[in-house]
């Protein structure tokens, strides 16, 4: 077995902390990734701090993860030593349902294997994330990482970037089309910046007023500050498409009713409370409400390739291990800009 250092929060409501664990030995597909930087998303919180229910502890949250391969098994064909390499939200799937088949392994009927929080295919074995110095992973599940960018801004493409990128893909967001980001935290300043290179008119829609500079320099149009007001009485009928990005319970309706007829609203953000919906805004002008989960390995290559041509990486806030927990809080204050990254070599 392959040692590790990381941090793992033991239960719901303890402080991350210290933690060794063990890996397993490199199987012929696996490579073995010294971790330089993990991201903090979002998603790490709420599940550290059971929001969403169903956690599994001792947790090593994690799934934004780039490093050097530094170890390959006897049939690896896609990576070679000392190459950069990155994990993201999953480690494995299936393979053989239609999803897996579709390159959509979040979406495989057996249910996709999670870098943490979840289980291997064995259902018995947990699996750890980033928030560590080392991991084992099969090639197919790996990412390959060419930028001329520091890898601390690329890891937070390996979610904050393709849960982003693949909606406005999906939705085909370019030239001529009016998108809305709803929050700009993590998720939503990587939806600004692939938005605006994809050609989009973006419309930044914060309830932080002070964002407003940074919304621009990062590729919006506009910037609307929603904190006590009805935008629903300055847009009708006005974007194409609205990505939500908000980590809290909020008003849905209001956005929806300044979506085009034929318009959609694609829901990222996971409150942990639900909200209510009303038919009005939806029958009224045929719009549609939808949700989108990351992105399959295929697809969050051809995002990590889009933003290498592009030059595009995260806003990053580096800190060591020892600061996770004050990284934690932070987030939750909305005090991030915009995404906190792990030197992995401070554990
Ligand atoms: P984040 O960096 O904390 O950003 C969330 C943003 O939401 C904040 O910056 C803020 O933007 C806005 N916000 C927060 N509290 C609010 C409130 N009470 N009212 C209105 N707006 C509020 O979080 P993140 O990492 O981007 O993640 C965002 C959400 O996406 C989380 O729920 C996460 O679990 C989820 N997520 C989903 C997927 C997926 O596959 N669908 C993947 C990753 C993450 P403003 O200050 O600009 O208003
Ligand atoms: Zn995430
Ligand atoms: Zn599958």
């Amino acid at each position: 077995m392959i040692s590790v250092k990381g941090y793992a929060a033991q239960t719901a409501t303890s402080a991350l902390a210290p933690f060794s664990f063990e890996r397993r030995e490199l199987g012929p597909k696996d490579i073995l990734i010294d971790i330089e930087y993990c991201g903090i998303c979002h998603s790490d919180i709420h599940q550290a701090r059971n929001e969403w229910g169903g956690s599994i502890f001792p947790m090593v949250p994690g799934h934004e993860i780039v490093g050097r391969v530094s170890q390959i098994g006897s049939q690896v064909s896609q990576f070679k030593m000392g190459d950069a390499a990155g994990v993201g939200c999953l480690v494995d799937s299936c393979r053989t349902c239609p999803s897996c088949k579709d390159d959509e392994e979040q979406y495989c009927e057996g249910g996709m294997v999670g870098t943490y929080n979840s289980f291997e295919k064995d259902r018995k074995t947990p699996t750890f994330g980033g928030y560590s110095n080392k991991i084992v992973v099969d090639e197919d599940y790996a990412l390959k990482i060419s930028s001329k960018l520091g890898l601390e801004k690329i890891a937070p493409l390996l979610c904050a970037g393709i849960t982003t990128y693949s909606p406005l893909r999906t939705w085909k967001a370019g030239k001529g089309d009016r998108v809305g980001v709803v929050g700009l935290g993590g998720l939503g300043h990587m939806a600004v910046k692939l938005a605006a290179a994809m050609g989009a008119e973006v419309t930044v829609l914060s309830h932080s007023p002070k964002k407003e500079q940074d919304a621009k320099r990062l590729g919006a149009s506009h910037f609307i500050c929603t904190e006590n007001k009805d935008i629903s009485t300055l847009f009708s009928n006005h974007f194409d498409l609205i990505v939500d990005t908000v980590s809290a319970p909020h008003d849905l309706n209001m956005y929806l009713k300044t979506v085009k007829k034929d318009g959609t609203m694609v829901l990222l953000g996971v409150p942990p409370e639900s909200t209510q919906i009303s038919a009005f805004p939806l029958i009224l002008k045929r719009r549609r409400l939808a949700g989108s989960l990351i992105g399959g390995i295929k697809e969050t290559q051809e995002m990590l390739d889009f933003c290498a041509e592009k030059n595009i990486g995260s806003e990053v806030e580096v800190i060591s291990a020892k600061d996770i927990n004050i990284a934690y809080e932070r987030t939750m204050k909305g005090d991030v800009r915009y995404r906190f990254v792990i030197d992995c070599k401070t554990f």
